[in-house]
Order: structure tokens, then C-alpha cells, then sequence
């Protein structure tokens, strides 16, 4: 029975549901439904990862004729002589005033002295030579296809920021928005950026409480609403969420109202402004992390530093060559669509694909046909995405050259799935905090799959103990930086900064091979603390998917006997008949006892689906929360969809 158990809570129905269903749960598998959360992550101790991977060389082409040959040289030389390394870089864009140095380190400030702008460097500095090339692609929830040029763009957003200049917005303002990725939110960022307004992006989706509360804690003084967004050809309508959150507040509203072209009429009405220069700090946008731990944490990124940062990384870590296309499947609103939906491909005066519904709506075939037919190069998703496709079967041509992977750990399985079916994938780790790539596999490297890969140019990463000493290399413990590149954020509404003792703790649990190349095993704070070993959500959940019948798993620490035990939620790639359950749920055990050693039996339950946050991670401290009949904490970064069974 406990094998066969489905855990699906529908999330709208949650308070209700949660209660009965953890008592029920608690009855099954005896557990105290009472149990206080597990304290934090003690220091690891030393544990064998496991046996070394397969190292695979990158296609040759690929390595060839990648934009940036000699990987190890510019790490040396970013490190040793940043004045050189990112100063020459930097110089390919506009500065209205240059920099007095490239980094302080004291002040953890970029390019101090400096004085730039954003929307400058993504648009009027591209007219001379690229007035007439599409610099955005945008496919709308009603598959209309827009194609703007950098002329097109330059002239709206400028025009819109005349708009927001009449409405009383000034530099420095915060100016928040709850639109769809689309035209109307890259004009509405790129104008705000022009007159050094801040923009606040917000998930299109998350609920009136949540909506209010981001809009009361970062201090908007406006708000750039949609009436509507496609959700799976859907139109859903947004207009009660926020006359709800904004009930008895006094915060204008510039109103997109689908359907209609009104508000790029509105925009084409006000007086065309120039880009503000201001000081390379100066902040650009305010964003949430995906609140996967806890409550979502507003992050503030300035002009100089993430400029640099961001364009060098899809420049010479994903590769952008002129006249390619650039498209990433992560929402505007998440870190991932700012940096390189958005600012990076402009920066480079290249051109970005915008879509707005889910990228495997109305089928994974979809996805693919729309690939090949706009022409995609490169594409930067995440795992979730990827295991989706995966679990419907072989994929379709198309003309990728290569695929970035961003947001969780990308199991060997997927990984191996990704490059038979899809083209090249290049993992890489970041945070909302860094801006920018961190670690990565550069393409002239061998990728290990599991492994996410090396420190990028700027960074300097160790594995420690919780004292902050170094660990050797293949123990497991928390991933640190030394230092970290020029994406990195400017400051934090509220909160505690990453950095102490000199370091930045990323909240990662990971290890790091004798060749330097790190393995992200998961978050420190979901750590299953198993006797005396310590496993890692994704070591489990990655040997889970190398089991042929598994499609998704998340895996958790509950209480056991002596100390915790594992409980893994797993997904199948198709439904199998429940009388067949238990026996199934008894060979992902003994699956799971082959590859991770000997542990106490760990718990299976079957799921229809898993909880996620927007931006697609999975939510295990929510799975955890039901199982054990504990508070989940802040859920305003829940997908909507969770409770429907669906996975995508
Ligand atoms: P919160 O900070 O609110 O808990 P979050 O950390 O999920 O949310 P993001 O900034 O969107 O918010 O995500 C960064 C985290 O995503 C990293 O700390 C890491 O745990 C995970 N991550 C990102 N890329 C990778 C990767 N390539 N491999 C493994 N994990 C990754
Ligand atoms: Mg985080």
C-alpha cells in the first residue's frame, strides 16, 4: 500500500487536502505528523562520490570553431589581470564616461566610475549598422508572429519611455510589471532601463496576496499590467488578480489590454527620449529568486557590471555567432529571460525568440516544428523541459547547434537524452544573484555528465565545510566563491548577503573531481543526512532516472529510525496498472539500493505530477510538507499548475 500511494495534492485545494492527506500519509508510513523541520545541514562529512564518469569530447566542429578557442588562457588572465581581461571587453560597448578601475574588490563594485546605460548598448548603439535587422522574434499565446528590428524597437521603447516620463517616472524610480513575455514587456523593460527607471518584473500568474506583497516590498510607484495571458491557448484573465491586490492602495496602473493594440498606440504618443547615462551601479532591475527555499528574495542588478557579464557569456560560453538565433524557454520574468531572452542576444546585436506560451504547447512536436521554422541555433532551457521531452520519446530534427541547460541538476540520463536527440547540451550553473553563468562546460572542454563543469572567467569556486575550509577533491560540501564575475547583483531588498568571511555561499551542496570539475548535488538545506552519509537530492533523483520507467523523481529526507531515510515521488514515463504499483515501487528500491550502496529501504510513491516554481524547479520542501503534515512555508513561487497531474 505505502508503495502504491499516489501523493497528488491539488495546490488550489491545499490547506484542506494537506491536513487529511499528511494524516493519512502519517498513518501509512508512521510518521509522527508533529515532527519539528530538520535543522540546518551539519558540516558534511568525507563520503565517496560516486565511481568517475565518462568524460566526452565535444563535437569537433564545435570546439573548432567556437568564439572563444583557448578556454584556460582567459581564465588565467581574467583572474590575474581582470583590468585587461574585462576592460577589453567592456570597451566593445558605449560608455559615455570610461571606468576609473575594472573591480574593487572592497566595495564589490564593478566598473566604479563608469557611466553607461543598458538600453543604450542594447539598441541605439546597433543603428548605425543594424537599424534594419530583427532583433526580436515574438510568437504570442494566439501564435500571432511578431518580427521587430532594432529601429522598431529603438523607437517604440524610446517613445514609451516619453510615456513613463509624462506619468511622473524618474531615474532610480521602481516601476513594477505583470505582463506576459512578449513585445509589449520587452518594450516596457527596455524603455524603463532608457530614462534609468528600475524595473521589477513580476511571474504573470502569481496570486493578488503575493502580487500585492511584491508590490508593497519593492516600492513601485507604477505598475505595467496585462489584462490577460495564454496559458496552453488559454486566455487567462489577469485583470481581478491585480484590482485585488491593488485594493485600497494608491498605484496607478498602465493597463495592456489584450486583444487590442492600444497600448502600443499609447506608446507611439509620447516624445521620443535618449538613454540616460548613469553610473555603472546604478540599478537596472529588482527581480525574485524562484523562492525554491523559502520566500523569494528581490535581487537588485546594475548596468556596467551585468552588461559586460551577460553578453560575455553568450558570447564565448553559449557561443553566439552573428545572425544566429538565440531562444531561451525560461519566462521574461525569471533571471534566465532577462539575461539572455532579453539584454545578452540586444547587447550583442543579435536576434531572440519571445514566445509566450509553454514551448511544448500544443505538443512537444510543436516545439520542435517551431525550432526548425524560426531558424533556432541556440537554446537555453532546463532540465524540467528537457525531461518532459524525453518522456515523450524521440525528438525531431531540428537546426540546433547547441543546448544550454540552466535552473537544476541535468541528470547523465537527460544529459545523454539531450545529445542523441536535441544537439550539444552545455549545463551551466547560476543563480538570480549572479546574473550570469558560473560554472559551466565550455565547448572546448570534455563535458562529464553529472558534472555541471568548471569556474567560468571572474569565478573562483571551492568546496568547504561549514567552517569555510577547503575540502579535498570528491568530498561532498557546501559550494562557495571566492570571487564571482561582473554579472554578479548590486545589492538585496532586504536579507542577508551571500557573502560572509570573505565568501559567498551559494546554498549548494557540491563536489569537486581532481580535474576541477564540480558536481551540484543538490540544495544544503535538502541534504539527506542518511547514518553517517549525506546524499544529495540529485544523486538520488539522477540514479531514479536511470531507471527505463521513470520520468521525473524528487527525492526527500523523512525521520526514520536512525536518522533520516530517503522518500523518493517518481513520476513514470507511462501510467502502469495500480495492482502493478507495488511491485514496481520494490524494484525502484532495489534500483536505488544498486546504485547509491546500502541505505535503509527508502520510501516510493508514485505522482501524477510534482510541484514546481515558475521558473520549473522542483519544490521538494512542499512534497516534504505534505508527507510529514508540516507547515510548507511561502508557496507564492508555486506553478499553477500543480494538482492537475501535469508535468510539463
Ligand atoms: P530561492 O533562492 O528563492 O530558494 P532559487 O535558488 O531556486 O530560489 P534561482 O536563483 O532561480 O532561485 O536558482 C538558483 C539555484 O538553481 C541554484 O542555487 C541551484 O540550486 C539551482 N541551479 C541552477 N543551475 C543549476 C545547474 N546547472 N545544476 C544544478 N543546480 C542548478
Ligand atoms: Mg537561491
Amino acid at each position: 500500500l505505502l508503495g502504491a500511494l499516489g501523493v497528488v495534492v491539488p495546490a488550489r485545494r491545499f490547506p484542506f487536502a494537506f491536513s487529511r492527506l499528511a494524516r493519512a500519509l502519517a498513518e501509512v508510513a508512521q510518521v509522527s505528523p508533529h515532527l519539528s523541520p530538520p535543522s540546518p545541514p551539519p558540516l558534511p562529512p568525507p563520503v565517496e562520490v560516486a565511481a568517475p564518469i565518462q568524460a566526452v569530447d565535444p563535437p569537433p566542429d564545435l570546439a573548432r570553431e567556437a568564439n572563444l578557442r583557448d578556454f584556460q588562457g582567459a581564465y588565467r588572465e581574467s583572474l590575474e589581470d581582470p583590468e585587461a581581461f574585462w576592460g577589453g571587453f567592456a570597451r566593445t560597448f558605449a560608455w559615455e564616461k570610461p571606468w576609473d578601475r575594472v573591480y574593487d574588490p572592497e566595495a564589490r563594485a564593478w566598473f566604479p566610475g563608469g557611466r553607461t546605460n543598458a538600453a543604450l548598448n542594447a539598441l541605439d548603439r546597433h543603428l548605425p549598422e543594424r537599424a534594419q535587422q530583427v532583433a526580436l522574434l515574438t510568437l504570442d499565446g494566439e501564435g500571432n508572429l511578431g518580427k521587430w528590428t532594432y529601429r522598431e524597437l529603438h523607437d517604440l521603447s524610446a517613445r514609451l519611455a516619453g510615456v513613463l516620463r509624462g506619468l511622473g517616472v524618474g531615474p532610480g524610480d521602481r516601476v513594477a510589471l505583470y505582463l506576459p513575455t512578449g513585445l509589449e514587456a520587452a518594450l516596457s523593460l527596455l524603455a524603463l532601463a532608457r530614462i534609468g527607471a528600475v524595473h521589477v518584473a513580476l511571474p504573470v500568474g502569481l496570486g493578488p496576496e503575493a502580487l500585492r506583497q511584491r508590490l508593497l516590498t519593492s516600492g513601485a510607484r507604477l505598475l505595467i499590467a496585462a489584462d490577460g495571458h495564454y496559458r496552453r491557448g488559454q486566455l487567462v484573465p489577469l485583470r481581478p488578480v491585480v484590482e485585488s491586490a491593488l485594493f485600497g492602495l494608491d498605484l496607478p496602473v498602465l493597463w495592456h489590454a489584450r486583444g487590442t493594440t492600444e497600448f502600443l498606440e499609447r506608446a507611439t504618443e509620447g516624445k521620443p527620449q535618449e538613454p540616460l547615462p548613469v553610473p555603472a551601479s546604478h540599478p537596472l532591475f529588482v527581480l525574485y529568486t524562484s523562492g525554491s527555499t523559502g520566500t523569494p528574495k528581490g535581487v537588485v542588478h546594475g548596468h556596467g557590471g551585468y552588461m559586460v557579464g551577460v553578453a560575455w557569456a553568450l558570447r564565448h560560453l553559449f557561443d553566439l555567432k552573428p545572425g544566429e538565433v538565440f531562444h531561451t524557454t525560461a519566462d521574461l520574468f525569471w533571471v534566465v529571460g532577462h539575461s539572455f531572452g532579453l539584454y545578452a542576444p540586444l547587447f550583442l546585436g543579435g536576434t531572440s525568440l519571445l514566445l509566450e506560451d509553454r514551448p511544448d504547447h500544443p505538443s512537444p512536436a510543436a516545439f520542435y516544428e517551431r525550432l526548425r521554422r524560426l531558424g533556432v541555433d541556440l537554446l537555453l532551457t532546463s532540465p524540467t523541459f528537457l525531461r518532459t521531452l524525453r518522456r515523450h520519446g524521440e525528438a525531431r530534427p531540428t537546426g540546433l547547434r547547441l543546448v544550454g541547460s540552466v535552473g537544476e541538476a541535468l541528470a547523465p540520463e537527460v544529459w545523454t537524452w539531450t545529445r542523441e536527440n536535441l544537439a550539444w547540451p552545455l549545463d551551466n550553473w547560476w543563480q538570480t544573484e549572479l546574473g550570469a553563468p558560473a560554472l559551466a562546460t565550455p565547448l572546448t572542454l570534455p563535458a562529464k555528465p553529472g558534472y555541471v563543469g568548471v569556474p567560468l572567467p571572474g569565478v573562483e569556486a571551492r568546496v568547504v565545510d561549514g567552517a569555510g575550509n577547503v575540502l579535498p577533491p570528491g568530498e561532498k560540501g557546501h559550494l562557495v566563491l571566492l570571487r564571482a564575475g561582473p554579472a554578479q547583483m548590486v545589492g538585496l531588498l532586504g536579507g542577508e548577503s551571500p557573502w560572509r568571511g570573505g565568501l559567498y555561499w551559494t546554498g549548494d551542496l557540491a563536489a569537486m573531481d581532481e580535474e576541477g570539475y564540480f558536481r551540484i548535488l543538490g540544495r544544503g538545506d535538502e541534504v539527506i543526512k542518511v547514518g553517517d552519509a549525506r546524499l544529495g537530492t540529485a544523486e538520488v533523483e539522477a540514479a531514479l532516472l536511470t531507471h527505463p520507467q521513470v520520468a521525473e523523481a524528487a527525492a526527500i529526507g523523512v525521520p526514520g529510525e536512525e536518522g533520516e531515510e530517503v522518500a523518493v515521488f517518481v513520476v513514470l514515463r507511462k501510467e502502469v496498472p495500480e495492482e502493478l504499483k507495488p511491485l514496481l515501487a520494490e524494484k525502484l528500491k532495489a534500483h536505488l539500493l544498486r546504485h547509491l550502496g546500502p541505505l535503509p529501504p527508502p520510501r516510493v510513491f508514485f505522482a501524477e505530477g510534482l510541484p514546481r516554481t515558475r521558473s520549473g524547479k522542483i519544490l521538494r520542501r512542499l512534497l516534504k510538507a505534505e508527507l510529514l503534515g508540516m507547515d510548507p512555508g511561502d508557496l507564492s513561487g508555486l506553478e499553477e499548475e500543480y494538482g492537475g497531474g501535469k508535468t510539463a
